[in-house]
């Protein structure tokens, strides 16, 4: 299937590693001119090169740190008027809610909601000039199914979720479409050190909670990235022009309601 994509230009943001760089990967597999962006230097230009060999896409990395506004600024200064935007930045940290301030909460809210909020102001007006705009923001399936310690990304992705509802609507007669990507649990870098990191609050090892995880899911597998990255290609293709306003949720089908 050709989605239509050859020659359009996409801001990914947080993408040198994990979910992200899976998705500007896809896109770059499609024809995309890919702006990518994280915070450490090093591995944003392996994973640029990476892209150009593997594609013969133009790849253009930019280092910062996309909650920022001089960030975003150098972002949108390398890609000012993309067709495509991802939204991503890493997730805030688990822990208890007693134990976090206004600081912690207005950190998340900041990085977590307010930073792609901030983008999609900063492109979805030229998206409509031009009549064809994708965005997707990389949430989580933490806004369907709470976890408890996960509260700061419970709480700050659904406020996108509900901004996102309702600016969807408002510009799809444009060609624009808005929709979330909720991942499940995606064998990424961040999913392993949680792997490290819970083995040793229980006592147990890395290789046990892999397991029983695994174990859980239906698919008895974690998400492959490169799964994930088509399933943002595909919501950015011409051909799902008409699935707006929606929050995906790629889990292997753990979430276990019927809808
Ligand atoms: P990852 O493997 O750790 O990769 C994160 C990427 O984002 C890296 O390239 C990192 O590079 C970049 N990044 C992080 N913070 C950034 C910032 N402030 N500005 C610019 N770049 C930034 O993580 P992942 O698993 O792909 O997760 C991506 C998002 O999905 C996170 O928000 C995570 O909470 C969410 N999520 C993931 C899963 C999963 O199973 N993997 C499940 C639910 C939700 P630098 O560190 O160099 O900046």
């Amino acid at each position: 299937m050709d989605f239509g994509l050859a020659g359009k230009r996409a801001l990914v943001c947080a993408a040198s590693k994990g979910l992200g760089r899976a998705c500007a990967l896809a896109l770059a597999e499609e024809g995309v001119d890919v702006t990518i962006t994280a915070r450490g230097q090093e591995a944003l230009d392996v994973t640029a090169e990476a892209i150009r060999q593997a594609t013969g896409a133009a790849v253009t990395a930019v280092a910062g740190d996309i909650t920022t506004a001089e960030g975003r600024e150098v972002a949108l200064s390398a890609c000012p008027s993309p067709d495509i935007l991802i939204n991503n930045a890493g997730g805030p940290p688990p822990g208890n809610f007693r134990d976090w301030d206004r600081d912690d909460w207005v950190g998340a809210v900041d990085a977590n909601m307010i930073t792609p909020i901030l983008l999609i102001r900063s492109v979805v007006d030229g998206m409509i000039d031009r009549g064809f705009g994708r965005i997707v923001n990389i949430t989580s399936g933490a806004v369907k199914a709470p976890i408890a310690i996960l509260g700061l990304s419970n709480g700050a992705r659904s406020g996108l979720t509900g901004f996102v509802a309702g600016v969807a609507r408002e510009v799809a007669q444009h060609g624009v479409t808005i929709n979330n990507l909720l991942p499940g649990q995606f064998e990424t870098d961040r999913l392993v050190a949680n792997f490290e990191a819970t083995a040793k609050a229980a006592g147990t090892s890395a290789e046990e909670v892999r397991q029983s995880r695994q174990q859980a899911n239906p698919t008895r597998r974690f998400g492959d990235p490169a799964e994930f990255g088509a399933t943002c290609a595909f919501l950015c293709s011409r051909q799902a022009g008409y699935i707006n306003g929606q929050n995906l949720l790629l889990d292997g089908g753990l979430y276990p309601g019927t809808f």
